[in-house]
């Protein structure tokens, strides 16, 4: 699949905010957005005004690369929105919020949505005693959530014992047993992307 392959605080910097796209780094003084905090590229450092339209591209980039969804994938998951009850940006935040590579790091398995997103494809979970290798399969609640056996031993999955991140309160899991269960939906004061949604559903609903 056609994925970005290109620096990642670049990513960060034309968003002009935080996306958290490369794990501990994105939380040291080496972080890019700290060292250069201006757009990348020739006129990065240009004041421009944006237009409305410019506002809400932005905001639905912030999004996508926040999670790190292709554009069809992410298009797929407003339609789904729409169709759901409730108010749509929060919908749509919600469902990429259960994707299976955040859930993953979300409960600590991976310092990285990337890095969680290559441990789903490595076949190292089961979700309800099945293996699943998708990254954008979408949990429910009530998922349990199982390390497989021959995959305790990983680094990254075995750090989550020592871990002290704080885990969101629609998920739990034990550190012991590595066990990780969907409690609730996720609710918008649970996801900490810095976007403002309503500008996503007036830039597709045009
Ligand atoms: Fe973004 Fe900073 Fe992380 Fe780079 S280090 S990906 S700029 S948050």
């Amino acid at each position: 699949m056609a994925r970005y392959t290109g620096p990642s605080c670049r990513v960060c910097r034309r968003e002009g905010v935080k996306l958290f796209l490369k794990g501990d780094r994105c939380y040291t003084a080496k972080c890019g957005i700290s060292r250069r905090e201006y757009a990348p590229g020739q006129h990065g450092q240009q004041k421009k005004k944006q237009s409305e339209y410019g506002i809400q591209l932005r905001e639905k980039q912030k999004a996508r690369k926040f999670y790190g969804v292709l554009e069809s994938q992410f298009r797929k998951y407003f339609d789904m929105a729409v169709k759901s009850k409730g108010i749509t940006g929060e919908a749509l935040l919600q469902i990429l919020e259960t994707r299976f590579d955040n859930t993953i790091f979300r409960l600590g398995y991976a310092d990285s949505r990337a890095s969680a997103r290559q441990l789903v494809r490595h076949g190292h979970f089961a979700i309800n005693g099945g293996k699943v290798n998708i990254p954008s399969y979408l949990v429910k609640v009530g998922d349990v959530i199982e390390v497989k056996e021959k995959s305790r031993s990983i680094e990254s999955i075995k750090a989550v014992q020592e871990s002290t991140r704080a885990i969101p309160k629609w998920l739990e899991i034990n550190k012991e047993t590595l066990i990780g269960k969907i409690t609730a939906l996720p609710q918008r004061d649970d996801i900490d992307l810095p976007v403002k949604e309503h500008y996503i559903v007036e830039l597709y609903s045009k």
